[in-house]
């Protein structure tokens, strides 16, 4: 049997971990040895970027395996993240990888091609990839918390710094604050922004731009507010301000006169879906306008190609038409329940693998440690001479390495999964909810996740090309439902729902412990 490998590794695990590429390639042709695979081709990205489509050595191996796909069983990868940590992409390049007839192995993971294997693969992709959008979730939510709390959460702004207190950060003044107050008092009484710049490098030999000393004047931070697109309103800080509000908003009339487009609406702002519905005729991403009309102005998705035929969406169908969708996305509870109850059991049945692993894995280390001890008996015996001993006890040393670097990935793979479920329920259950109460950022955020390439909306229905994994799951015909329900009896039930591009099978003993599917 002919395999080929597929390692790599980003420049920052280098780094931090210690994870080489040569450590994962020996690793994986070990494997391949232990297996009975003959290691045709082995493919080494290095400090590739995350997206798939911008990995060189992976775009080789697919040109590779379209070519060569009768001479390869196997494509062995160390870890399945190592292949994508988007599960997306983890998913179509194993159904690309099943329908040539090549098997993927990963060496840290125990999966095979049966429902099972199958559906630890899905899970541990779907699981990743739930982790990184929690964790950008979580930030936000941190971030929105430390602003309405009245701290600064970005970068410190000109004439202040942070200071550490009871582990949080917190702004204060600094020196260049004197900077701040002539910036302010100047431009108030008359001076324009090069006659500042110039001052500012005489007396205190910094040079600024226009355009910050005018970022400087627009900042309600130094009078202790803060602007956000969290918040509608201003934020009152907790920390102190520079300048008074007289100044400050005097300030702010001499730019508005000066310039009236600063405070125009922000496009972005009032149309979420703007860029993200594509136009069915031309393809062209639309945008967002007021139509101007006798008396009133109305809201519009439109196309802007010329000559176009596509009719101008209004903000509010079209918006309905999304979360009428988002809604139908929405997995019943019983479903919910099934799956969280699937992914528990099959964590379960993982953490008992990798336990029976590390044990092995510790075995094997005391046994190295006793080969070890033999050599040096053997030295001290006079069996074996100096060269042969490094040599030697080289071997042994770096199969400890190896072993070392298993077992770590090992212990590090024990996640929190309880937590994980919980936000993934949360999340399944209120979707169209989320992006209702969500701010614009947030709700873009949401949008791309769950649709990587946008709607189209043609006769009041809507329509998309790719959707995140897990809907996939989940994207039952609503009349099948029902045929969920666990039946009574002692034989294993086996229930299959259609969806709409994927069949979906789920298995498991009467009680319902266990369930698999695939797609
Ligand atoms: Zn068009």
């Amino acid at each position: 049997m002919n395999a080929i490998i597929y390692i790599r590794v980003s420049t920052t695990e280098q780094a931090e971990l210690g994870y080489s590429l040569k450590a994962q390639e020996e690793i994986c042709l070990e494997y391949a040895k232990r297996n009975n695979y003959e290691v045709t081709k082995i493919f080494k990205e290095k400090g590739e970027s995350a997206k798939t489509s911008n990995r060189t050595e992976l775009q080789n191996l697919l040109k590779y395996i379209k070519q060569n796909n009768k001479n390869i069983d196997a494509i062995i990868v160390y870890k399945l993240d190592r292949l994508s940590r988007d599960a997306y992409d983890s998913l179509s390049l194993r159904i690309l990888f099943e329908g040539l007839g090549i098997k993927l192995k990963s060496v840290t993971e125990p999966f095979d091609n049966s429902a099972f294997g199958k559906f630890n693969a899905n899970l541990f992709s779907i699981l990743a990839q739930l982790d990184n959008d929690i964790r950008s979730e979580r930030t936000i939510i941190g971030m929105k918390q430390a602003v309405k709390e009245g701290r600064w959460v970005w970068q410190a702004p000109f004439g202040y710094e942070f200071i550490e207190r009871d582990n949080k950060s917190y702004l204060v003044p600094s020196k260049e604050k004197d900077v701040v107050v002539k910036i302010f008092t100047d431009f108030i009484n008359g001076k324009k922004q090069f006659e500042i710049i110039e001052e500012l490098k005489k007396i205190y030999n910094i040079s600024l731009s226009k355009q910050k000393i005018n970022h400087i004047l627009k900042n309600p931070v130094y009078i202790g507010k803060i602007k956000t697109n969290f918040f509608k309103d201003l934020i009152d800080s907790v920390h102190k301000s520079i300048i008074d509000e007289i100044t400050f908003y005097k300030a702010q009339d001499i730019l508005d006169n000066k310039s009236k487009r600063i405070y125009k609406s922000d496009k972005t702002k009032e149309f979420p879906l703007r860029k993200f519905l594509y136009c069915p005729k031309c393809n062209k991403k639309l945008t967002g306008s007021w139509s101007k009309g006798r008396n009133k102005k109305y809201p519009y998705y439109h196309c802007t190609t010329k000559g176009c035929k596509y009719k101008p969406l209004k903000k509010e169908n079209a918006e309905k038409i999304f979360i009428d969708y988002l809604k139908q996305l929405e997995p019943s509870k019983e479903l919910i329940t099934k799956f969280v109850r699937a992914v528990k059991n099959i964590k379960k049945e993982q953490e008992e693998y990798e336990a029976k692993r590390i044990k092995k894995i510790n075995g094997d280390l005391l046994e190295l440690e006793k080969k070890k001890n033999r050599i040096e008996e053997l030295v001290i015996e006079g069996t074996f001479d100096k060269t042969r001993f490094n040599k030697k006890i080289n071997e042994v040393e770096e199969e400890i390495v190896k072993k070392r670097i298993e077992l770590d990935d090992l212990q590090k793979e024990i996640v929190d999964t309880d937590d994980l479920l919980k936000y993934g329920e949360h999340f399944l259950k209120n979707i169209s909810k989320l992006w209702l109460s969500s701010d614009i950022e947030y709700k873009r955020k949401l949008q791309d996740m769950i649709f990587p390439e946008g709607i189209y909306i043609e006769d009041e229905k809507l329509r998309t090309t790719k959707k995140a994994t897990i809907f996939k799951v989940f994207e039952v015909k609503k009349d099948k439902e029902s045929n969920l329900a666990p039946r009574v009896g002692l034989e294993p039930t086996t229930l299959r729902l259609t969806a709409e591009c994927s069949t979906i099978e789920l298995s498991g003993n009467s009680d319902g412990t266990i369930w698999y599917y695939s797609i």
